[in-house]
């Protein structure tokens, strides 16, 4: 009898072994639904065997394994292995996590009845149909099985071709489960949009990355805002197209994938593409994954999870905006997109192009030293569109009101008096208050691992969150005696209201996550703004990213300053990403841009290097610091999270993890600490930092480590590992 050895979803790093009577060898990757306690679940067969480590007759039997779809490839399943094996957490869960809803259940899936444009595949039990079991006078049905073993799809079209019947068949061959039908998604018969002239730049981008189309290579095409990134993704496309290939595009925001989406069909029209992203329901999901799976979609567009589509025919990867974190997962399966795309690169021996204006440390880090390729974009694509004009407004001089300083309120009126829409931008990220001198900028640092402390007012400690140190409040500036030190930090609420009352005849319009939660309402926020309906725009992070406004020619930037003192080191790396997106937003087309920054900072080498556009003076200083500070991407981290309901119990449970820890050399382990955010959702949390400056011995130590933390009693906690985090 075969056994079949199945991931489960469930938290337990182990498969699980079953009876199946009807399995075969070439099972591997479907579905599978098992008894599991007193529930069934359904799971992922990842081997079917001859025997098992356990007594046979304690083995259960499979209920039904699932033959509706093709079984998962294996090159979806080695990205599934390797996920497990690099971030430490069930194969099961990993598989679950990755596929559509609808592939969890306990059912099979039921796709619509076929009509016309449709594409028919034979399930695994369809292969599995002989010629032989068909009548011989049964000449279509004959036919209709020779030419689906033949091809791999048949589409109506096709089948209309050799009968006028055949469609009544493979609707019945359907209901039978032999047959599975996808619906071939419309093309458009419109021509394709045009195609600028390439700069020389972007030509050379192209040319570099096509002249090595069919091996793997890491690209950092790193092209300032408005340098026309997405023309060269749109021609190394076409180059993917042409070879009969797919094309997976992350893009890391759900409100990006309509515009790209409408720039993609108007260049490629008659190619089918499918984006895959969280706002899509449970069906449309699982019908764009198919069509991947089928190799019907050409175009795979999505958010982070679409990764993890099976690709039988992928030839190039890109992923916009890389150094975004919201490539990272940041609960449960704590995955890099970004990361698996490059595994999957690899894997498949293609190209995988990472864009952007402002690379991730670690990114620019591999390029330096040759593991990325480096690709340049340094001019805006645009004819005499200039980089903005970016200036600092001395806020110590020029006090603000409300929030808004004199010259900055000066900028809008004379905006507003020209026509141009304006952006006031509130940095609004989290951050944990430092302690700050503001006569001489010295601010709390850690002895330590040279991190901000963070200020906790109620037991007047600071307090390292990177190594758990703490030490009590100085009564006065240690570096220059002014006794006058305070937590740093400001509200940045009633900006709107402010807006309004400075100025009533202007048309503002407020972007936060609220005002998008509703279906289209972030459709409808873009056409307002591009209807020029609206005056000034108020918004946090969301209107950063990628967007195109025309007329958009003045941004204020308002509290960047908290970045600047914050106590992740990784703040000041975001902040200059972000401030240079949003900046990027300002004198895109024929408007000239400005940017006016409100600081009490003005010398501040971060917005030094903002206004000269100089990234790479910044990345250099930076890089300088984390490798003094032994900090990524000159160390590789992981933490040990943890919560429960109580902070002494997880506290307890991290301590006693690391005695457990069995050191390898370079492996440095550090003392468990709270969360900068103790609470969340009820629970509190602490975490442990292990770093290494060998990733490789980091694995082996985790490996080994994640076995034994496995083995410690923890009902009442809930943990995780955390490889390369980005969060603490
Ligand atoms: P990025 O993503 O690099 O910020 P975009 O791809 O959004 O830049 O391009 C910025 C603008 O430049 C867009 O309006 C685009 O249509 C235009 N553009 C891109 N390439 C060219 C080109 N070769 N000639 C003319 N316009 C171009
Ligand atoms: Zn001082
Ligand atoms: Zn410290």
């Amino acid at each position: 009898m075969p056994i079949i050895r199945v991931a489960l979803n469930v938290h337990v790093d182990t498969l699980f072994d079953y009876q199946a009577v009807d399995a075969h060898p070439q099972d591997v990757g479907l579905r599978v639904n098992v008894p599991f306690g007193k529930k069934l679940l359904t799971g992922i067969i990842v081997a079917v065997n001859s025997d098992t480590r356990i007594a046979v007759e304690k083995l259960k039997t499979a209920q039904i394994i699932f033959r509706d779809i093709a079984p998962l490839p294996t090159a979806l399943l080695d990205l599934f292995q390797f996920c497990s094996d690099y971030y430490h957490h069930p194969l099961g869960m990993v598989i679950m996590n990755g596929l559509p809803g609808k592939l969890r259940g306990n059912k099979p899936v039921k796709l619509s009845a076929p009509s016309n444009d449709h594409q028919f595949h034979l399930t695994t039990t369809g292969k599995q149909v002989g010629l032989t079991s068909i009548p011989a006078r049964q000449r279509i049905a004959r036919r209709l099985l020779t030419e689906l073993n033949q091809s791999d799809g048949l589409t109506s079209e096709a089948a209309k071709l050799i009968s006028p019947t055949a469609i009544k068949l493979l609707k019945a061959w359907v209901e039978l489960g032999w047959v599975s039908a996808m619906a071939i998604p419309a093309t458009s018969t419109l021509k394709p949009s045009n195609k600028p002239a390439l700069t020389q730049e972007q030509e050379k981008a192209v040319n570099a990355i096509t002249s090595e189309i069919n091996q793997f290579n890491t690209w950092l095409l790193h092209g300032i805002t408005g340098s026309g990134k997405t023309e060269v993704y749109l021609h190394i496309i076409e180059q993917a197209l042409a070879l009969d290939k797919q094309t997976l595009v992350l893009i890391p925001e759900i409100n990006l994938t309509p515009q790209l989406e409408a720039i993609f069909r108007a260049r490629f029209p008659a190619t089918h593409l499918v984006s895959l992203h969280s706002g899509l329901n449970d069906t449309q999901r699982l019908l764009g994954w198919l069509q991947a799976q089928q190799g019907i979609a050409r175009i795979i567009l999505g958010t982070r999870l679409a990764v993890f589509t099976p690709l039988p025919n992928l030839g190039l990867v890109i992923v916009d905006e890389e150094q975004d974190g919201s490539f990272k997962q940041q609960d449960g399966l704590r995955y890099s997109a970004r990361d698996l795309a490059i595994f999957r690169a690899r894997q498949a021996n293609i190209p995988v192009v990472l864009g952007t204006a402002t690379p991730s440390l670690e990114s620019y880090y591999n390029a330096l030293n040759g593991r990325y390729r480096s690709l340049r974009l340094q001019s805006r694509a645009v004819e005499n569109a200039a980089l903005p004009l970016i200036q600092c407004i001395d806020i110590r001089t020029h006090k603000t009101q409300e929030g808004l300083s004199e010259p900055l309120t000066q900028a809008l009126v004379r905006c507003l008096a020209k026509k141009h829409q304006s952006l006031i931008f509130i940095n609004r990220r989290g951050y944990a208050p430092v302690l700050l001198c503001k006569s001489c900028a010295w601010s709390a640092t850690c002895q330590r691992c040279s991190s901000r402390l963070v200020v906790h007012l109620r037991d007047k400690k600071l307090c390292c969150h990177h190594c758990g140190h703490q030490e009590n409040f100085p009564r006065a500036c240690p570096q220059c005696g002014n006794q006058d030190i305070a937590p740093f930090g400001q509200g940045t609420q009633r900006i709107e209201d402010t807006l309004a009352a400075r100025f009533p005849e202007a048309r503002i319009l407020r972007i936060d996550r609220d005002s998008i939660r509703r279906k289209n309402a972030w459709q409808n926020i873009l056409q307002t703004i591009h209807a020029q309906e609206v005056d000034i725009l108020v918004g946090t992070q969301l209107l950063a990213k990628g967007h195109d406004f025309p007329n958009l020619s003045l941004v204020g930037i308002l509290n960047s300053d908290v970045s600047l003192y914050s106590t992740d080191f990784r703040a000041s790396e975001r902040l200059f990403a972000q401030l240079m997106q949003v900046a990027g937003r300002a004198g895109r087309a024929a408007v000239a841009g400005y940017v006016l920054i409100q600081t009490e900072f003005p010398d501040h080498p971060l917005y030094r290097a903002l206004q000269q556009h100089d990234y790479d003076a910044l990345a250099k200083s930076l890089l300088a610091e984390r490798k003094t500070a032994g900090f990524p991407p000159y160390v590789y981290q992981a933490l040990l999270r943890a919560e429960a309901h109580n902070i002494e119990l997880v506290l307890d449970f991290l301590a006693q993890a690391a005695k457990l820890a069995q050191p390898l050399p370079t492996v440095e382990i550090f003392d468990p600490v709270p969360a900068p955010m103790l609470r969340l959702k009820g629970l509190e949390r602490a975490h442990l930092l292990v770093q290494s400056s060998s990733r490789r011995q980091l694995q082996e130590f985790l490996a080994q480590w994640y076995k034994q933390i496995n083995s410690l009693p923890t009902h009442k906690i809930r943990w995780v590992i955390d490889v390369d985090p980005l969060e603490f």
